[in-house]
Parts: structure tokens; C-alpha cells; sequence
């Protein structure tokens, strides 16, 4: 296949890409190495839209953070995904934070963030009942949001592709070489496609994409967050995102509420050696214990559901976003150090590439019949008794609950499993339905969406993965079919 465009990578940033240049007469690609879209960091973050008061002045990350910030409520709007401007408060606790605090204020200042403004402790627990009685005071910022990553980046992907582009899964790029005026883009499992334009959006891995290409060499620092997430349960402890101070390593352990109603605090920050290693660890939880309690202290944390990380790409040379057209390769974008705010930042990066592609001599003719809406129908849980009768009368398979925790219908997953990004394992009906993310993590509900997604697909039961390939659910048949008259058993 001969493409104007691909993009290398189904995270946010590529995602967000994909859709902003598909509203113009372009042959365009995503090609993601995981077995789903927002296989990296985009599924495992804070998913905060931050406001931009931390980001260094004159930076990429500032500029893009507030522009992002001021994108996100109509983009979520547009793709159906939760989005919530709950606002956010970095407390002190001490005179020293509160120095800090008052940089973060001229800082947010600088960067053009709206409506910030230092407050009292009285005045923060007067709002948020829980604080501890230990902050002194708090920088509030009214313009800070949480939204669902994978979601979002999940919706981004949809609409790209009801637009056009072409999202490829299990293509992990071995090789990208330049020949005449084309990029011949191979895949690890020996698929070759050939594109005019590369954009390198590989998440952690995008210096090693770049060294493929040919670019000046960069070096991506993977650094690990993990996190507990709280049962619904706990969900009024908080109504704002709560910060502690920001650390050299990152923004610090926060405590904020969901937009699907459960409370997770977290991250920690742990440079690593391994891009890949996702594990949680007792020094982990321990540390997020301590951290959360600080601002949090009746956080009942038997409440804990799971655990979870995700890894930052974090750019060795600068504090920096890395996003630029390659002064040594022809036709080919950087977007990579994108830690965070890339969520935030995710829509305003990708006008800057649109941009720098226009800039490079990209023809941008637009199409008559680009629809910026995703289809998305309201899930079950959240229709009234009305909409509910009304859903099951169209369609039976409504009146079926596959995930009793989080009130998940056979078909929500049917549909999730046919989407224009169709869902192929259980994590991605998982992030699509919500089937699985309850209280016991899909104890119940994993078998039967397993049975639905072979039904659906033609797939054999042992050929059903949590999250693609290596990761098999059953391993084998325990009992053979019919013999002695036994049932089909399954290990
Ligand atoms: C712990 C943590 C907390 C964070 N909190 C926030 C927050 O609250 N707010 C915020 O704004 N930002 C936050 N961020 C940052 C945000 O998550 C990232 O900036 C954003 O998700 C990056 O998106 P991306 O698309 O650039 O990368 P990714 O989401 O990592 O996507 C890169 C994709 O490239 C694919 N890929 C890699 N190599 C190849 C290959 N060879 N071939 C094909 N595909 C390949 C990967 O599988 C992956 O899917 C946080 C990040 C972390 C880790």
C-alpha cells in the first residue's frame, strides 16, 4: 500500500494526529505494534488535563498544554468521551511549599493558564471535606480536567477511520528506509507498506524509530508510574484533583477522582532500564500509601480494586517535548519525549503537525465530507429506566448483563467487538465496555465475554487473548469433546 502519511503509533499523540489530518484528501495510516490502539502510556496514566502551571515557560509543554487544555471539552464533546473540569489544587503543607506554590502561580501566569489563584486550607477543605488539616494552603486551578486516555484515544481512532485512515495493529516497524522520494515501511511479521510522509509517534520507543530512520540520535528515559486504583465506594472522598508539591521526577503522587466514579492515587516515578516492564511492587504501594495519606488521610485503602503502571517517555536531552520535522531525513516528524502533559497536549500537537507537514510541502486540500462526530451510543449503565426498555425492545441483547459490577450488556461487547476499531481481546473490550474494570476485575464476566468474542469472530476459545498475542487465556481443553457423553471443558 502507497500512503501520503503514516504514523508510527496508536498512543494519544498519533491517534490525535491521525484525526486532525484526516479531515484532508490523504491516503493515511496508523500503524500500532500492540494488538490494540493505545497500547503504551495512553492507556496507563493520571488522566488529567492539566491546566499548565508546571511546565517551564517558553516550552513546547507549556505552550501545548494550555492551547490542548482549551481544545479538550469541545474534542471530547465531538467524540463522545467523559470530560470532566473538576479543577485541580497542588497544596503546601509548609512555608517552603508555599514558596513553591507562588513560582507555580507566576508560572501558570507566564503560561497563560485562566483563573488560577493561591487559597486558604480553610478554604480548600471547606470544599474538599477530606484535605488533611495539615495544608496550609493550596494553588487552585479552575481549568484543569480529567477525561478517559484510552478512551479518548480510542474515540480519536474511530473517527479517523470512519474518515479514511487505515488503522493497522500487530505492525511493529523493523525497518523504514528512504527510497527516491518514499519511506518502504516493513513490519516484523513481513508486511511492507510505502509512505511519503513518516511520523514517528512511538511513544517510549520513538528514539529507536528515529534511529531506524536515520535521525539525529536522541535517548528516551523510561520512567514507570504505578497506581491504586479505589473502588467506586470511595468515590466522594474527593471532587477535585488533588497534587502535592511537584518533586524533581515528575508532578508527584495526586488523589483524584474518575470520570467513571472510583478514586486512584498515584503515580510513583522510577527510572528504568526495561520499556516494557508494566509490574506493580509492595515499594510501590507502600510509597503511594504514605504519599496519599499525606493529603488524603482517611483514604480507606481496603478499598483498593488494583494496581496498575504506566511508563513515561521521558526525553534525555531537554525537559522537552521533541517535535520537529528531521534536519537529517527527509519527510519525516518527530513526536517524541511526549511524558507528560501529552495527554493535555495531544490536539494541540497535533495542529503543530499538521503545520509542519504543510510547511514541508504536504499538499492539505480538505474533504467536503470530513465528520469530526463519533457514533457512539450511551452505555446501559447510564441510561435511564426509559432508555433501558427502550434499548432491550431494539435489541435483546441489551437485556443480557455480561459484567454485573459494572452493569456491561452482551451488546455493548457485540458492538465494541464490530466498532470501526474493532476490539480484539478481553483488555479491549475491557476499555471499551468497561466489562472487567469493576470490583472483581472480571472474575466473573471474562468467561463469558471470551465465549461472545470467539462467537463473534470465529475465533477458537484458545485463540481469545487478554491483550494479544502470548497472553492466552486458556491453554487448553481439560476434557475432550464428547467423550463419555462429558461436556466441552475448558482449563
Ligand atoms: C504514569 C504516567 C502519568 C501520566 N499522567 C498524565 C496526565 O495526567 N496528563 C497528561 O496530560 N499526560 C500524562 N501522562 C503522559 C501521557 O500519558 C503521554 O504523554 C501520552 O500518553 C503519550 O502518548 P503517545 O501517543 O506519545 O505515546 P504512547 O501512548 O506510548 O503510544 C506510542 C505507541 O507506539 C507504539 N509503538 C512503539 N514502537 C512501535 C513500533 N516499532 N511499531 C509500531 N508501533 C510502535 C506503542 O505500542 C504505543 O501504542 C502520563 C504518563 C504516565 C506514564
Amino acid at each position: 500500500m502507497q500512503y501520503d502519511v503514516v504514523i508510527i503509533g496508536a498512543g494519544v499523540s498519533g491517534a490525535a494526529i491521525a484525526r486532525e489530518l484526516s479531515r484532508y484528501q490523504l491516503a493515511i495510516a496508523v500503524v500500532e505494534k500492540g494488538s490494540d490502539v493505545a497500547s503504551g502510556a495512553s492507556k496507563a496514566n493520571s488522566a488529567i488535563v492539566h491546566a499548565g502551571y508546571d511546565c517551564d515557560p517558553g516550552t513546547f509543554m507549556a505552550r501545548f498544554n494550555v492551547q490542548g487544555n482549551a481544545m479538550m471539552a469541545s474534542l471530547c464533546a465531538e467524540l463522545q468521551v467523559p470530560y470532566k473540569p473538576i479543577g485541580s489544587m497542588v497544596l503546601a503543607f509548609s512555608p517552603e511549599d508555599e514558596v513553591h506554590l507562588e513560582k507555580l502561580y507566576q508560572q501558570g501566569i507566564q503560561n497563560g493558564v485562566p483563573d488560577m489563584s493561591i487559597q486558604t486550607g480553610d478554604w480548600a477543605r471547606e470544599r474538599e471535606p477530606h484535605l488533611s488539616p495539615e495544608v496550609q494552603s493550596v494553588l487552585w486551578a479552575p481549568s484543569a480536567a480529567i477525561t478517559c486516555p484510552y478512551e479518548l484515544t480510542i474515540a480519536l481512532c474511530e473517527n479517523a477511520a470512519v474518515n479514511g485512515v487505515s488503522i493497522l495493529t500487530d505492525f511493529e516497524v523493523r525497518s523504514l528506509q528512504r527510497d527516491k522520494d518514499a519511506w518502504q515501511i516493513s513490519a516484523a511479521d513481513g508486511r511492507k507498506i510505502s509512505a511519503s510522509w513518516v511520523i514517528n509517534a512511538a511513544g517510549v520507543y520513538a528514539d529507536c524509530i528515529n534511529a531506524l530512520a536515520g535521525g539525529a540520535p536522541f535517548t528516551i528515559c523510561p520512567r514507570k508510574g504505578e497506581y491504586m486504583l479505589l473502588d467506586r465506594k470511595e468515590g466522594t472522598v474527593v471532587s477535585t484533583v488533588i497534587f502535592q508539591p511537584p518533586t524533581a521526577m515528575g508532578k508527584g503522587v495526586l488523589v483524584s477522582p474518575t470520570v467513571d466514579g472510583n478514586v486512584f492515587a498515584g503515580p510513583t516515578a522510577l527510572d528504568m532500564q526495561d520499556r516494557e516492564d508494566t509490574s506493580t511492587t509492595q515499594s510501590g504501594m507502600d510509597a503511594l500509601t504514605r504519599c496519599a495519606r499525606l493529603s488524603v488521610p482517611d483514604l480507606h485503602l481496603y478499598n483498593v480494586i488494583t494496581s496498575f503502571s504506566g511508563i513515561r517517555a521521558v526525553l534525555k536531552e531537554k525537559h522537552d517535548f521533541l517535535i520537529e520535522r528531521s534536519g537529517t531525513v527527509e519527510n519525516f516528524v518527530n513526536v517524541a519525549g511526549i511524558c507528560s502533559p501529552g495527554l493535555s497536549s495531544a490536539p494541540a500537537i497535533a495542529l503543530y503537525v499538521r503545520d509542519l507537514l504543510r510547511d514541508g510541502g504536504l499538499p492539505l486540500r480538505e474533504r467536503p465530507d470530513f465528520s469530526p462526530h463519533r457514533e457512539h451510543t450511551k452505555p446501559f449503565r447510564h441510561m435511564n429506566r426509559k432508555e433501558k426498555a427502550e434499548a432491550i425492545a431494539h435489541n435483546p441483547l441489551y437485556g443480557r448483563i455480561i459484567c454485573r459490577c459494572e452493569t456491561v450488556t452482551e451488546a455493548e461487547i457485540v458492538a465494541a467487538i464490530h466498532s470501526p476499531v474493532p476490539a480484539r481481546s478481553i483488555d479491549a473490550i475491557k476499555r471499551r465496555t468497561r466489562a472487567g474494570m469493576g470490583r472483581c476485575q472480571g472474575g466473573f464476566c471474562s468467561p463469558r465475554v471470551m465465549e461472545i468474542l470467539a462467537r463473534e469472530t470465529g475465533m477458537d476459545l484458545q485463540e481469545v487473548t487478554k491483550f494479544g498475542k502470548g497472553s492466552w487465556m486458556v491453554c487448553g481443553k481439560i476434557k475432550e469433546d464428547g467423550r463419555n457423553g462429558e461436556d466441552q471443558t475448558h482449563a
